[in-house]
């Protein structure tokens, strides 16, 4: 049995619908469907997700509602004109949007959180109508069926280890079951969504949950590719990659599937397939684990994010003194927020944070603390911060891959700020102003794939 999750471009109209209909009736394998909401029909349209925002921020102020109301619905009618369906249960569907100002909620994140998820839970809905108009049979189960629960974090919940046992309690039914992907229910059976991009790991979840056999994430490229195509031009699509390399390159950008996605089909060792919905018998990408893996290339992918920035500390010898940096992770944790990475020299010590933590007033306070309880002769701030990463299963076992990635950024004349490579070899990570970013990305690409440089080489 597989677990197949549409993305929302492949559900963002009845022509996708359509086409998402042939594809699971084309594998009799496919038996349990992941929905997203829908997503954009073209580069300036908004997701459904985006225009559920707008309604719970105007029912947070309130303002009036009918116009989003009247917008938000139309998605849904569109997808049910395109099949002639018309009937009582869609009218029951739009109700349940209406419905959602005057719910109860515990406060105004789960507000949010409930909104959002019902552009998932509407299009489970609406895809089951449809199915069964078609007469296929087909059953809507939401997570209260599927017992999925979470943590009490209203928009980036985590999955708690009861969902296992729920999900292996559970029958699955005669037909196709279609799931609402991006959120769960929490204890006190709130619903919870999970970061944007969500959905995908619902599909996992289900997948481990569910003992399936196969993953296959349904979105609309053919593959995953080596580089962004935005920054390089054609690139190399991977037919296989790691489970690892996927997370590793996710982190900076790779945003083809959701990284958090990748832990429960870790768990029960579960091949992931990323395929194209309208081209659905291109190969796409294979993610597997990396036990028996043989890689064909050094370099599988490579990567850049911006979302960055750096604290730079530095005391003569710091090496020396004991606690630093307890007394720095105190600090941090006083005002909630992680790092990243924190590379360190003699007497210096950089740590790297996602920027989107911070507002400009948090970030002041957080450093006037540093400074008045650490003392460091000297602290700044650098907020044009950028970081690469190398990544490849094939780096392990070749000699001098950082040699070759340093020579393509100095032809450039692009400079790092910092260098990492973990234990496990298989990544590194670089950090560079943003406006570099791209074209060290190129560099590095056009030195390991323009020339193809094989493993054996
Ligand atoms: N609809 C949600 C989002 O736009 C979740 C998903 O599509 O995976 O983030």
């Amino acid at each position: 049995m597989k677990v197949v999750k549409f993305g929302g471009s492949s559900l963002a109209d009845g022509k996708q619908v359509q086409k998402i209909i042939k594809i699971i009736q084309a594998d009799s394998e496919r038996k349990v469907i992941v929905t997203s909401a829908p997503g954009k029909r073209f580069p300036d349209d908004r997701k459904v997700t985006d225009l559920l925002i707008v309604y719970a921020k105007k029912t947070l102020k309130n303002e009036n509602t009918a116009v989003i109301q009247t917008e938000i619905w139309a998605r849904y009618q569109a997808i049910a004109d395109y099949f002639d369906l018309e009937t009582e249960e869609l009218a029951a569907l739009k109700q349940i949007l209406l419905q959602l100002p005057k719910n109860k909620y515990p406060n105004d994140d789960y507000l949010m959180a409930a909104f959002k998820a019902h552009g998932e839970i509407l299009n489970a809905q609406l895809l089951t109508l449809i199915l069964r108009k078609l007469r296929i049979s087909a059953h809507f189960a939401d997570s209260a069926k599927l017992g999925i629960t979470v943590s009490a974090n209203p928009q980036d919940a985590q999955v708690l280890e009861e969902t296992y046992e729920h999900l292996a309690n559970f029958q699955l039914p005669r037909g196709y079951i279609v799931v609402p992907g991006f959120y769960g229910l929490t204890k006190s059976q709130q619903i919870a969504t999970f970061s944007r991009g969500g959905s995908d790991i619902t599909g996992a979840i289900l997948a481990r949950g569910l003992h399936a056999d196969g993953y296959e994430n349904f979105t609309d490229v053919d593959a995953i590719y080596a580089a962004d195509p935005a920054i390089v031009k054609q690139p190399r699509a991977i037919k296989r990659m790691t489970y690892r390399e996927l997370r590793e390159l996710s982190y900076a950008g790779f945003s083809v599937f959701h990284d958090e996605a990748i832990l429960p089909a870790i768990a029960a060792n579960i091949p992931i397939e990323v395929k194209n919905t309208n081209h659905p018998l291109a190969r796409g990408t294979v993610i597997v684990p990396a036990k028996n893996f043989k890689p064909d290339t050094i370099v599988t992918g490579v990567a850049a994010d911006s979302h960055f920035s750096a604290l730079y500390i530095h005391r003569y010898l710091l090496n020396k003194e004991v606690g630093f940096t307890l007394k720095l992770l105190q600090i941090f944790y006083k005002y909630h927020i992680s790092y990243e990475h924190m590379p360190s020299g003699i007497d210096d010590l950089t740590v790297i944070f996602d920027q989107r933590q911070f507002t400009a007033e948090l970030r002041q306070k957080m450093c006037r603390d540093i400074q008045e309880q650490l003392q460091p002769d000297h602290l700044e701030w650098i907020d044009d911060y950028a970081i690469i990463m190398v990544v490849g299963e094939g780096m392990r076992s070749k000699v001098g891959v950082m040699e070759q990635v340093i020579e393509s950024l100095a032809k450039k004349k692009i400079g790092v700020y910092m260098i990492n490579q973990g234990a496990s070899r298989i990544s590194m990570m670089l950090g560079t102003r943003r406006v570099d970013a791209p074209e060290a990305v190129r560099q590095i690409y056009h030195n390991f794939f323009e020339n193809e440089v094989r493993i054996n080489d």
